[in-house]
């Protein structure tokens, strides 16, 4: 008889990993909105602040990379190119290659999945829309802090033949690998410049900002974060432009995303250091990662339905586990 597997056993999954009654415990977190540093918190109910075009996280029970099963991945940084949204991933056996899942975000389906040429820890991703250069944090090598590049120009074709083939996979390698002088855990494209962020767990961290031609980065103004940050976005909005910081550690405390306005940002391409106002606290629930602000709408994702967390009962696990994509008004985020 012939060795038969069925298609849907290799599939990547799509479909949710909680149970209705965990994700309806989720979605009723009851958070608090700190408008500056002195502001007493507003509460509000999470899922309240959702908009209804949410979708599942690809891969967590399961992800095909070109014919390869890996069922321990988890989702780290997210950033919107074109009609997707990229999320990367890593697997936590540090068996299998890292990978970005490619997602239609008007519908938010599973398109395809990514190998990157690395089994490193992965952490954010950045695109450039200028000169069409996708960026990666690899902080996995503590002698050699850098991110890694790779070419988009055949992006969309390469996505397309990818969502039909069997595996709905394909291969990127880098062409470039560019040192960064900060720990590498999450990144962001703003204005010309690729920002770099490290997680800190005590003290504050830094984000340097790099000034991109082609691959060359050239090094600009920092400024500071808080402990914990895991993902960064950019926006300018009435005339002033915004960072928004995720923060989050461990399974059982709240997230906190919290935004700040550059009031001296015309010196981005200088080195020097850029003070923040801060200007808005939103508590989350817990484990939240990357963060894109894209016009109106905010994406955010969390790690807390990943296998090492929710299946692996060992360290206890998140009592408010997400495994979507979340989208918010960019207005709850920041204003
Ligand atoms: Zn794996």
């Amino acid at each position: 008889m012939k060795h038969f597997i069925a298609f849907s056993d290799i599939q990547t999954s799509r479909e949710s990993v909680l149970s209705a009654e965990e994700w309806n415990r989720t979605y009723h977190f009851g958070g608090s909105v700190i408008r500056n540093e002195s502001g007493s918190g507003l509460s509000y109910i999470w899922g309240n602040k959702l908009l209804d075009c949410d979708g599942i996280i690809p891969g967590l029970k399961q992800t095909n990379i070109n014919g390869v099963i890996c069922k321990r991945m988890v989702p780290q940084g997210i950033c919107v190119v074109g009609p997707y949204i990229l999320i990367s991933a890593y697997c936590s056996e540090k068996k299998h290659h890292s990978v970005i899942y490619v997602v239609k975000n008007s519908t938010k389906e599973f398109v395809c999945t990514i190998r990157l040429d690395t089994k490193s820890h992965v952490g954010g991703i950045a695109y450039d829309p200028v000169y069409k250069n996708l960026w990666v944090c690899d902080s996995s090598n503590s002698s050699n802090y850098r991110l890694l590049a790779y070419r988009m120009s055949t992006f969309q074709w390469d996505v397309t033949q990818a969502s039909w083939n069997k595996n709905q996979s394909f291969s990127m390698t880098h062409f470039a690998q560019i040192p960064v002088d900060v720990v590498p855990s999450f990144c962001t494209w703003y204005d010309g410049m690729i920002w770099v962020g490290e997680f800190k767990k005590s003290g504050e961290g830094t984000v340097a900002g790099y000034s991109a031609y082609h691959v060359t980065l050239t090094r600009g103004a920092r400024f500071s974060i808080p402990a914990y940050s895991q993902g960064i976005s950019f926006i300018r909005y009435h005339g002033l432009v915004y960072c928004t910081v995720t923060m989050s550690h461990g399974r059982k405390n709240d997230s906190m995303v919290s935004s700040y306005t550059i009031p001296d940002y015309r010196r981005k391409e200088k080195n020097t250091t850029l003070s923040t106002t801060h200007i808005k606290s939103i508590t989350m629930p817990s484990m939240i990662e990357g963060i894109q602000i894209y016009d109106n709408l905010t994406y955010a994702i969390f790690e807390s339905a990943a296998y090492q967390y929710y299946f692996s009962r060992k360290n206890g696990r998140s009592k408010t586990p997400c495994d979507r994509i979340c989208v918010f008004s960019t207005n709850f985020i920041l204003c």
